[in-house]
Protein backbone atom coordinates (compact mmCIF):
# COMPACT_ATOMS: atom_id res chain seq x y z
CA UNK A 1 0.00 0.00 0.00
CA UNK A 2 1.56 3.37 -1.27
CA UNK A 3 1.55 6.27 0.95
CA UNK A 4 -0.37 7.89 -2.10
CA UNK A 5 -3.18 5.32 -2.38
CA UNK A 6 -6.69 6.35 -1.43
CA UNK A 7 -6.70 2.80 0.58
CA UNK A 8 -3.63 4.22 2.72
CA UNK A 9 -5.09 7.61 3.19
CA UNK A 10 -8.44 5.79 4.08
CA UNK A 11 -6.67 4.10 7.09
CA UNK A 12 -4.61 6.89 8.25
CA UNK A 13 -7.87 9.15 8.36
CA UNK A 14 -10.16 6.71 10.36
CA UNK A 15 -7.52 5.42 12.72
CA UNK A 16 -6.10 8.84 12.79
CA UNK A 17 -10.11 10.16 13.91
CA UNK A 18 -10.35 7.07 16.61
CA UNK A 19 -7.03 7.76 18.38
CA UNK A 20 -7.65 11.64 18.30
CA UNK A 21 -11.19 10.33 19.50
CA UNK A 22 -10.33 8.27 22.53
CA UNK A 23 -7.13 10.64 23.34
CA UNK A 24 -9.66 13.18 23.81
CA UNK A 25 -11.98 11.61 25.77
CA UNK A 26 -9.16 10.31 28.01
CA UNK A 27 -7.82 13.69 28.43
CA UNK A 28 -11.42 15.02 29.61
CA UNK A 29 -12.07 12.26 31.94
CA UNK A 30 -8.33 13.02 33.52
CA UNK A 31 -8.74 16.16 33.96
CA UNK A 32 -12.30 16.34 35.25
CA UNK A 33 -11.39 13.37 37.85
CA UNK A 34 -8.19 15.14 38.96
CA UNK A 35 -10.06 18.42 39.15
CA UNK A 36 -12.81 16.67 41.37
CA UNK A 37 -10.51 15.11 43.61
CA UNK A 38 -8.59 18.09 44.24
CA UNK A 39 -12.12 19.70 45.35
CA UNK A 40 -12.69 16.86 47.45
CA UNK A 41 -9.45 17.52 49.34
CA UNK A 42 -10.30 21.23 49.68
CA UNK A 43 -13.81 20.64 51.04
CA UNK A 44 -12.08 17.67 53.14
CA UNK A 45 -9.88 20.15 54.63
CA UNK A 46 -12.12 22.88 54.84
CA UNK A 47 -14.88 20.76 57.12
CA UNK A 48 -12.27 18.96 59.17
CA UNK A 49 -11.10 22.95 60.07
CA UNK A 50 -14.92 24.12 61.30
CA UNK A 51 -15.22 20.44 63.20
CA UNK A 52 -11.88 21.16 65.31
CA UNK A 53 -12.16 24.34 65.44
CA UNK A 54 -15.62 23.62 67.19
CA UNK A 55 -13.92 21.04 69.19
CA UNK A 56 -11.51 23.47 70.35
CA UNK A 57 -13.84 25.91 71.46
CA UNK A 58 -15.14 23.37 74.68
CA UNK A 59 -12.29 21.00 74.91
CA UNK A 60 -9.10 23.06 73.90
CA UNK A 61 -6.32 20.61 72.88
CA UNK A 62 -6.94 17.40 74.81
CA UNK A 63 -10.41 16.73 73.20
CA UNK A 64 -8.68 16.83 70.31
CA UNK A 65 -6.08 14.60 70.66
CA UNK A 66 -8.78 12.41 72.08
CA UNK A 67 -10.36 12.79 69.05
CA UNK A 68 -8.11 12.45 66.78
CA UNK A 69 -6.90 8.93 68.33
CA UNK A 70 -10.16 7.47 67.93
CA UNK A 71 -10.96 9.10 64.17
CA UNK A 72 -7.59 7.14 63.39
CA UNK A 73 -8.87 4.11 64.20
CA UNK A 74 -12.38 4.73 62.42
CA UNK A 75 -11.28 5.98 59.19
CA UNK A 76 -7.81 5.02 58.52
CA UNK A 77 -7.93 5.69 55.03
CA UNK A 78 -8.44 9.67 54.94
CA UNK A 79 -5.47 10.70 57.29
CA UNK A 80 -4.74 14.24 57.29
CA UNK A 81 -2.26 16.41 59.60
CA UNK A 82 -3.11 18.81 62.37
CA UNK A 83 -0.95 21.52 63.79
CA UNK A 84 -1.83 23.88 66.55
CA UNK A 85 0.47 27.11 66.60
CA UNK A 86 0.74 30.34 68.78
CA UNK A 87 0.49 33.38 67.33
CA UNK A 88 4.01 33.85 66.33
CA UNK A 89 3.68 30.57 65.07
CA UNK A 90 5.11 28.23 67.25
CA UNK A 91 3.70 24.67 67.20
CA UNK A 92 1.77 23.92 70.13
CA UNK A 93 0.08 20.80 68.82
CA UNK A 94 1.44 18.71 65.99
CA UNK A 95 -0.11 15.67 65.17
CA UNK A 96 1.29 13.68 61.72
CA UNK A 97 0.34 10.24 60.88
CA UNK A 98 3.29 7.94 61.96
CA UNK A 99 4.00 7.07 58.29
CA UNK A 100 4.25 10.70 56.81
CA UNK A 101 7.49 11.12 58.00
CA UNK A 102 8.58 12.05 54.11
CA UNK A 103 6.78 15.60 54.90
CA UNK A 104 8.93 18.17 57.21
CA UNK A 105 6.25 19.96 58.79
CA UNK A 106 8.74 21.94 61.17
CA UNK A 107 9.22 23.70 57.73
CA UNK A 108 5.57 25.78 58.87
CA UNK A 109 7.47 27.53 61.91
CA UNK A 110 9.69 29.14 58.85
CA UNK A 111 6.44 30.75 57.40
CA UNK A 112 6.35 34.44 58.52
CA UNK A 113 2.47 35.35 58.11
CA UNK A 114 0.31 32.41 57.76
CA UNK A 115 -3.07 34.08 55.76
CA UNK A 116 -6.27 31.88 56.12
CA UNK A 117 -7.06 32.27 52.86
CA UNK A 118 -3.89 30.69 51.49
CA UNK A 119 -3.09 27.06 51.15
CA UNK A 120 0.52 25.94 52.30
CA UNK A 121 2.26 23.17 50.15
CA UNK A 122 4.86 20.92 51.94
CA UNK A 123 6.93 18.42 49.53
CA UNK A 124 7.52 14.85 50.35
CA UNK A 125 11.20 13.86 50.43
CA UNK A 126 10.78 10.90 48.75
CA UNK A 127 8.33 11.75 45.84
CA UNK A 128 6.14 14.23 43.61
CA UNK A 129 3.38 13.89 46.66
CA UNK A 130 2.74 17.38 48.15
CA UNK A 131 0.67 17.43 51.77
CA UNK A 132 -2.04 20.65 51.13
CA UNK A 133 -2.35 22.79 54.81
CA UNK A 134 -5.03 24.95 55.06
CA UNK A 135 -5.29 27.04 58.23
CA UNK A 136 -7.70 28.97 60.76
CA UNK A 137 -7.68 31.73 63.26
CA UNK A 138 -8.84 29.95 66.27
CA UNK A 139 -11.03 32.61 68.87
CA UNK A 140 -8.25 32.88 71.22
CA UNK A 141 -5.65 33.86 68.27
CA UNK A 142 -4.29 30.54 67.81
CA UNK A 143 -3.34 29.13 64.29
CA UNK A 144 -5.39 25.79 63.21
CA UNK A 145 -4.16 23.68 60.22
CA UNK A 146 -4.78 21.09 58.52
CA UNK A 147 -2.95 18.99 55.86
CA UNK A 148 -4.04 16.40 53.48
CA UNK A 149 -1.41 14.61 51.42
CA UNK A 150 -1.89 14.36 47.58
CA UNK A 151 -0.77 10.68 47.63
CA UNK A 152 -4.18 8.88 47.14
CA UNK A 153 -5.04 11.09 44.54
CA UNK A 154 -1.72 10.76 42.77
CA UNK A 155 -2.40 7.25 42.72
CA UNK A 156 -5.99 7.25 41.62
CA UNK A 157 -4.95 8.73 38.54
CA UNK A 158 -1.60 7.54 37.99
CA UNK A 159 -3.66 4.29 37.99
CA UNK A 160 -5.75 5.75 35.63
CA UNK A 161 -3.21 6.52 33.18
CA UNK A 162 -1.96 3.24 33.03
CA UNK A 163 -5.17 1.36 32.66
CA UNK A 164 -5.67 3.85 30.03
CA UNK A 165 -2.33 3.23 28.32
CA UNK A 166 -2.96 -0.67 28.64
CA UNK A 167 -6.54 -0.24 27.07
CA UNK A 168 -5.08 2.06 24.37
CA UNK A 169 -2.50 0.52 22.37
CA UNK A 170 -4.96 -2.44 21.75
CA UNK A 171 -7.42 0.27 20.59
CA UNK A 172 -4.55 1.99 18.25
CA UNK A 173 -4.08 -1.49 16.76
CA UNK A 174 -8.02 -2.32 16.26
CA UNK A 175 -8.54 1.14 14.62
CA UNK A 176 -5.64 0.58 11.87
CA UNK A 177 -7.10 -2.91 11.25
CA UNK A 178 -10.74 -1.69 10.79
CA UNK A 179 -9.31 1.38 8.74
CA UNK A 180 -7.46 -1.24 6.76
CA UNK A 181 -10.64 -3.49 6.44
CA UNK A 182 -12.90 -0.75 5.72
CA UNK A 183 -11.31 0.81 3.25
CA UNK A 184 -9.90 -2.00 1.48
CA UNK A 185 -13.62 -3.24 1.53
CA UNK A 186 -15.03 -0.13 0.21
CA UNK A 187 -12.53 0.71 -2.51
CA UNK A 188 -12.77 -3.33 -3.67
CA UNK A 189 -14.84 -1.72 -7.00
CA UNK A 190 -12.90 1.19 -7.62
CA UNK A 191 -10.05 -1.74 -7.69
CA UNK A 192 -11.94 -3.84 -10.01
CA UNK A 193 -12.54 -0.98 -12.28
CA UNK A 194 -9.03 0.11 -12.62
CA UNK A 195 -7.98 -3.60 -13.46
CA UNK A 196 -10.70 -3.60 -16.41
CA UNK A 197 -9.85 -0.35 -17.67
CA UNK A 198 -6.16 -1.59 -17.74
CA UNK A 199 -7.79 -4.26 -19.55
CA UNK A 200 -9.58 -2.30 -22.18
CA UNK A 201 -6.32 -0.47 -22.94
CA UNK A 202 -4.35 -3.40 -23.17
CA UNK A 203 -6.83 -5.46 -25.53
CA UNK A 204 -8.53 -2.46 -27.13
CA UNK A 205 -11.83 -4.30 -27.02
CA UNK A 206 -14.30 -1.70 -26.08
CA UNK A 207 -17.75 -3.75 -26.51
CA UNK A 208 -17.29 -5.25 -22.80
CA UNK A 209 -18.93 -3.73 -19.73
CA UNK A 210 -18.12 -3.58 -16.07
CA UNK A 211 -20.40 -6.27 -14.20
CA UNK A 212 -22.52 -3.66 -12.35
CA UNK A 213 -22.74 -4.85 -8.40
CA UNK A 214 -26.41 -3.70 -7.87
CA UNK A 215 -26.08 -2.09 -4.89
CA UNK A 216 -27.52 1.42 -5.92
CA UNK A 217 -24.39 3.50 -4.09
CA UNK A 218 -21.95 6.22 -6.16
CA UNK A 219 -19.51 3.27 -6.92
CA UNK A 220 -22.64 1.79 -8.85
CA UNK A 221 -23.37 5.15 -10.25
CA UNK A 222 -19.52 5.56 -11.30
CA UNK A 223 -20.25 1.86 -12.92
CA UNK A 224 -23.01 3.01 -14.85
CA UNK A 225 -21.41 6.06 -16.04
CA UNK A 226 -18.29 4.23 -16.91
CA UNK A 227 -20.01 1.66 -19.34
CA UNK A 228 -22.11 4.17 -20.99
CA UNK A 229 -19.25 6.34 -21.80
CA UNK A 230 -17.69 3.26 -23.42
CA UNK A 231 -20.84 2.33 -25.10
CA UNK A 232 -20.69 6.13 -26.53
CA UNK A 233 -16.85 5.62 -27.75
CA UNK A 234 -17.72 2.19 -29.11
CA UNK A 235 -20.39 3.81 -30.96
CA UNK A 236 -18.53 6.52 -32.26
CA UNK A 237 -15.31 4.59 -33.31
CA UNK A 238 -18.11 2.30 -35.49
CA UNK A 239 -19.73 5.25 -36.80
CA UNK A 240 -16.08 6.81 -37.65
CA UNK A 241 -14.91 3.28 -39.28
CA UNK A 242 -18.13 3.15 -40.81
CA UNK A 243 -17.80 7.04 -42.73
CA UNK A 244 -13.87 5.97 -43.26
CA UNK A 245 -15.21 2.81 -45.57
CA UNK A 246 -18.18 4.97 -46.94
CA UNK A 247 -15.52 7.74 -48.20
CA UNK A 248 -12.69 4.83 -49.04
CA UNK A 249 -15.45 3.07 -51.50
CA UNK A 250 -17.02 6.10 -52.61
CA UNK A 251 -13.82 7.82 -53.43
CA UNK A 252 -12.78 4.91 -55.00
CA UNK A 253 -15.36 4.80 -58.21
CA UNK A 254 -14.44 7.83 -59.37
CA UNK A 255 -10.73 7.16 -58.87
CA UNK A 256 -11.25 4.56 -61.00
CA UNK A 257 -13.10 5.89 -63.31
CA UNK A 258 -10.65 8.79 -63.43
CA UNK A 259 -7.59 6.38 -64.35
CA UNK A 260 -9.79 4.20 -66.63
CA UNK A 261 -10.47 7.20 -69.02
CA UNK A 262 -6.81 8.33 -68.33
CA UNK A 263 -5.40 4.70 -69.20
CA UNK A 264 -7.58 4.46 -72.57
CA UNK A 265 -7.01 8.19 -73.56
CA UNK A 266 -3.27 7.58 -73.34
CA UNK A 267 -3.66 3.61 -75.35
CA UNK A 268 -5.35 5.69 -77.96
CA UNK A 269 -2.04 7.18 -79.31
CA UNK A 270 -3.59 9.76 -81.50
CA UNK A 271 -6.88 11.67 -81.89
CA UNK A 272 -6.44 15.39 -80.13
CA UNK A 273 -10.09 15.12 -79.91
CA UNK A 274 -10.20 11.95 -78.13
CA UNK A 275 -7.57 13.23 -75.20
CA UNK A 276 -9.55 16.35 -74.93
CA UNK A 277 -12.60 14.52 -74.31
CA UNK A 278 -10.80 12.78 -71.79
CA UNK A 279 -9.25 15.39 -69.70
CA UNK A 280 -12.91 17.26 -69.99
CA UNK A 281 -14.02 13.93 -68.31
CA UNK A 282 -11.88 13.67 -66.02
CA UNK A 283 -11.91 17.27 -64.55
CA UNK A 284 -15.83 16.59 -64.44
CA UNK A 285 -14.81 13.25 -61.81
CA UNK A 286 -12.51 15.54 -60.10
CA UNK A 287 -14.71 18.27 -59.46
CA UNK A 288 -17.53 15.48 -58.34
CA UNK A 289 -14.37 14.70 -55.74
CA UNK A 290 -13.81 18.07 -54.82
CA UNK A 291 -17.02 18.70 -54.35
CA UNK A 292 -17.71 15.65 -52.04
CA UNK A 293 -14.28 16.09 -50.43
CA UNK A 294 -15.12 20.33 -49.54
CA UNK A 295 -18.96 18.67 -48.21
CA UNK A 296 -17.15 16.12 -46.25
CA UNK A 297 -14.48 18.75 -44.50
CA UNK A 298 -17.61 21.00 -44.26
CA UNK A 299 -19.64 18.84 -41.91
CA UNK A 300 -16.68 18.17 -39.94
CA UNK A 301 -15.65 21.44 -39.21
CA UNK A 302 -19.38 22.46 -38.18
CA UNK A 303 -20.27 19.58 -36.34
CA UNK A 304 -16.63 20.19 -34.03
CA UNK A 305 -17.59 23.81 -33.68
CA UNK A 306 -14.77 25.41 -36.01
CA UNK A 307 -16.80 26.47 -38.97
CA UNK A 308 -16.24 30.08 -39.37
CA UNK A 309 -19.65 31.96 -39.99
CA UNK A 310 -19.34 35.16 -41.65
CA UNK A 311 -22.52 36.14 -39.86
CA UNK A 312 -24.43 39.25 -40.81
CA UNK A 313 -28.14 40.54 -40.92
CA UNK A 314 -29.63 39.23 -43.90
CA UNK A 315 -33.54 38.71 -44.82
CA UNK A 316 -34.63 35.14 -45.25
CA UNK A 317 -37.62 35.74 -46.96
CA UNK A 318 -35.82 37.70 -50.31
CA UNK A 319 -32.96 34.78 -49.80
CA UNK A 320 -35.84 32.09 -50.55
CA UNK A 321 -37.03 33.84 -53.19
CA UNK A 322 -33.69 33.90 -54.63
CA UNK A 323 -32.77 30.48 -54.51
CA UNK A 324 -37.16 29.35 -55.15
CA UNK A 325 -36.45 31.44 -58.43
CA UNK A 326 -32.77 29.77 -59.13
CA UNK A 327 -34.29 26.09 -59.17
CA UNK A 328 -37.09 26.97 -60.65
CA UNK A 329 -35.59 26.35 -64.09
CA UNK A 330 -34.92 22.83 -63.19
CA UNK A 331 -38.07 21.80 -61.58
CA UNK A 332 -39.52 23.38 -65.09
CA UNK A 333 -37.44 21.12 -66.88
CA UNK A 334 -38.66 18.05 -64.65
CA UNK A 335 -42.25 19.63 -64.67
CA UNK A 336 -42.57 20.58 -61.49
CA UNK A 337 -44.25 23.65 -59.58
CA UNK A 338 -43.20 25.25 -57.01
CA UNK A 339 -45.92 27.39 -55.03
CA UNK A 340 -43.80 29.98 -52.30
CA UNK A 341 -45.48 32.11 -49.74
CA UNK A 342 -44.90 35.75 -50.44
CA UNK A 343 -44.11 36.53 -46.87
CA UNK A 344 -42.89 39.89 -45.54
CA UNK A 345 -38.85 40.04 -44.68
CA UNK A 346 -37.59 38.09 -42.36
CA UNK A 347 -33.97 39.13 -40.31
CA UNK A 348 -31.79 37.03 -39.22
CA UNK A 349 -28.34 37.21 -38.03
CA UNK A 350 -26.54 34.40 -39.91
CA UNK A 351 -24.12 33.25 -42.72
CA UNK A 352 -26.13 34.02 -46.33
CA UNK A 353 -23.35 31.62 -48.12
CA UNK A 354 -23.75 29.11 -45.78
CA UNK A 355 -27.77 29.70 -45.34
CA UNK A 356 -28.21 29.35 -49.20
CA UNK A 357 -26.31 26.28 -49.09
CA UNK A 358 -29.15 24.72 -46.80
CA UNK A 359 -32.07 26.16 -48.36
CA UNK A 360 -30.04 24.48 -52.12
CA UNK A 361 -29.43 21.16 -50.63
CA UNK A 362 -33.13 20.36 -49.67
CA UNK A 363 -34.78 22.33 -52.70
CA UNK A 364 -32.35 20.01 -54.72
CA UNK A 365 -33.69 16.88 -52.96
CA UNK A 366 -37.44 17.60 -53.36
CA UNK A 367 -36.80 18.84 -56.89
CA UNK A 368 -34.74 14.95 -57.23
CA UNK A 369 -36.88 12.83 -55.60
CA UNK A 370 -39.90 14.54 -56.59
CA UNK A 371 -41.46 12.52 -60.33
CA UNK A 372 -42.49 14.30 -62.90
CA UNK A 373 -45.92 16.91 -62.23
CA UNK A 374 -45.30 17.04 -58.33
CA UNK A 375 -45.91 20.47 -56.69
CA UNK A 376 -43.36 21.80 -54.01
CA UNK A 377 -44.77 24.12 -51.39
CA UNK A 378 -41.17 26.50 -49.49
CA UNK A 379 -42.75 28.79 -46.86
CA UNK A 380 -40.73 31.10 -44.10
CA UNK A 381 -42.61 32.53 -40.90
CA UNK A 382 -41.78 33.47 -37.68
CA UNK A 383 -42.71 31.38 -34.66
CA UNK A 384 -41.76 32.94 -31.36
CA UNK A 385 -38.40 34.17 -31.57
CA UNK A 386 -37.61 31.88 -34.46
CA UNK A 387 -37.55 31.62 -38.15
CA UNK A 388 -39.29 28.53 -39.52
CA UNK A 389 -38.78 27.76 -43.59
CA UNK A 390 -40.96 24.65 -44.51
CA UNK A 391 -39.74 22.74 -47.77
CA UNK A 392 -43.08 19.94 -48.85
CA UNK A 393 -42.46 18.33 -51.57
CA UNK A 394 -45.32 15.36 -53.35
CA UNK A 395 -42.54 13.10 -53.59
CA UNK A 396 -42.49 9.43 -52.39
CA UNK A 397 -41.53 10.21 -48.90
CA UNK A 398 -38.79 8.82 -47.04
CA UNK A 399 -39.11 5.07 -45.26
CA UNK A 400 -39.54 5.27 -41.46
CA UNK A 401 -36.73 2.61 -41.26
CA UNK A 402 -34.08 5.34 -43.43
CA UNK A 403 -35.79 8.48 -41.28
CA UNK A 404 -33.15 8.16 -38.21
CA UNK A 405 -29.91 7.79 -40.30
CA UNK A 406 -30.93 10.01 -43.88
CA UNK A 407 -28.73 12.96 -42.14
CA UNK A 408 -25.51 10.94 -41.43
CA UNK A 409 -22.81 11.07 -43.81
CA UNK A 410 -22.59 9.36 -47.00
CA UNK A 411 -26.31 7.45 -46.54
CA UNK A 412 -28.25 7.13 -49.20
CA UNK A 413 -31.43 5.92 -49.04
CA UNK A 414 -31.92 2.63 -50.91
CA UNK A 415 -35.05 4.00 -53.07
CA UNK A 416 -32.51 7.16 -53.78
CA UNK A 417 -29.62 4.75 -55.76
CA UNK A 418 -31.18 5.52 -59.24
CA UNK A 419 -30.79 9.18 -58.68
CA UNK A 420 -27.22 11.06 -58.55
CA UNK A 421 -25.67 11.99 -55.15
CA UNK A 422 -23.09 11.33 -52.61
CA UNK A 423 -25.62 11.23 -49.31
CA UNK A 424 -23.55 14.68 -48.09
CA UNK A 425 -26.73 17.31 -48.38
CA UNK A 426 -28.68 16.23 -45.22
CA UNK A 427 -25.84 16.11 -43.14
CA UNK A 428 -24.24 19.34 -44.30
CA UNK A 429 -28.12 20.76 -43.46
CA UNK A 430 -27.53 19.59 -40.26
CA UNK A 431 -24.40 20.68 -39.68
CA UNK A 432 -24.46 24.42 -40.78
CA UNK A 433 -28.18 24.92 -39.28
CA UNK A 434 -26.75 23.47 -35.85
CA UNK A 435 -23.54 25.47 -36.02
CA UNK A 436 -26.75 28.86 -36.07
CA UNK A 437 -28.15 27.29 -32.84
CA UNK A 438 -30.74 25.95 -34.91
CA UNK A 439 -32.91 22.82 -35.78
CA UNK A 440 -33.50 20.60 -38.66
CA UNK A 441 -36.29 18.02 -39.09
CA UNK A 442 -38.32 16.02 -41.44
CA UNK A 443 -41.84 14.68 -41.26
CA UNK A 444 -42.63 12.17 -44.53
CA UNK A 445 -45.35 8.93 -44.59
CA UNK A 446 -44.03 6.95 -47.95
CA UNK A 447 -46.06 7.53 -50.12
CA UNK A 448 -47.47 11.02 -48.90
CA UNK A 449 -44.14 13.18 -49.69
CA UNK A 450 -41.71 14.45 -47.02
CA UNK A 451 -41.67 17.81 -45.38
CA UNK A 452 -38.57 19.19 -44.00
CA UNK A 453 -38.68 22.02 -41.13
CA UNK A 454 -35.34 24.12 -40.38
CA UNK A 455 -35.81 26.50 -37.38
CA UNK A 456 -32.96 29.53 -36.95
CA UNK A 457 -33.14 31.52 -34.06
CA UNK A 458 -33.40 35.37 -34.74
P1 LIG B 1 -28.41 12.34 -51.50
O1 LIG B 1 -29.60 13.13 -51.89
O2 LIG B 1 -27.15 12.75 -52.15
O3 LIG B 1 -28.63 10.86 -51.58
P2 LIG B 1 -28.85 13.49 -48.91
O4 LIG B 1 -28.01 13.53 -47.72
O5 LIG B 1 -29.27 14.79 -49.49
O6 LIG B 1 -28.12 12.60 -49.94
O7 LIG B 1 -30.14 12.68 -48.55
C1 LIG B 1 -30.03 11.45 -47.90
C2 LIG B 1 -31.18 10.51 -48.25
O8 LIG B 1 -32.41 11.05 -47.76
C3 LIG B 1 -31.42 10.39 -49.72
O9 LIG B 1 -30.59 9.36 -50.26
C4 LIG B 1 -32.89 10.03 -49.78
O10 LIG B 1 -33.05 8.64 -49.58
C5 LIG B 1 -33.49 10.74 -48.64
N1 LIG B 1 -34.15 12.02 -49.00
C6 LIG B 1 -33.65 13.27 -48.88
N2 LIG B 1 -34.55 14.18 -49.28
C7 LIG B 1 -35.64 13.52 -49.70
C8 LIG B 1 -36.92 13.89 -50.22
N3 LIG B 1 -37.26 15.18 -50.42
N4 LIG B 1 -37.80 12.90 -50.56
C9 LIG B 1 -37.49 11.62 -50.34
N5 LIG B 1 -36.29 11.18 -49.83
C10 LIG B 1 -35.37 12.12 -49.52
Amino acid sequence: MSSKSLSFRFTALFAGIFIAGSLLLAVTTYAFLANSFHRDDYEEIHSRLLEFWAIYETGKIELIRKDLTLERLVMEDRLYMLRIAGRRNNTLYLYVPAHWSEYNPSLLETIPVIREEEFIQLPSANDRSILEISSLKLPDGNILQIGISTKRRQEVLRRFRRTFMYVFLPLAVLALLGGFLFSSRSLKPVRHLIEFTRGIIDTGRMNVRVPSRESGDELDELVGLFNRMLAKIDSLITGMRQSLDNVAHDLRTPMTHLRAKAELALQGRGKISAYQEALASCMEESERLLHMLSNLMDISEAETGVMKLDRNTIDLSSLIADMVELYGYSAEDKGITIARDSGESIPIFADLNRIRQVVANLLDNAIKYTPVGGVLTVSAGLQGKEAVVTIRDTGPGIPPQDLPHIWDRLYRGDQSRSQPGLGLGLGLVRAIVQAHGGQVGVESKPGHGASFVVRLPL
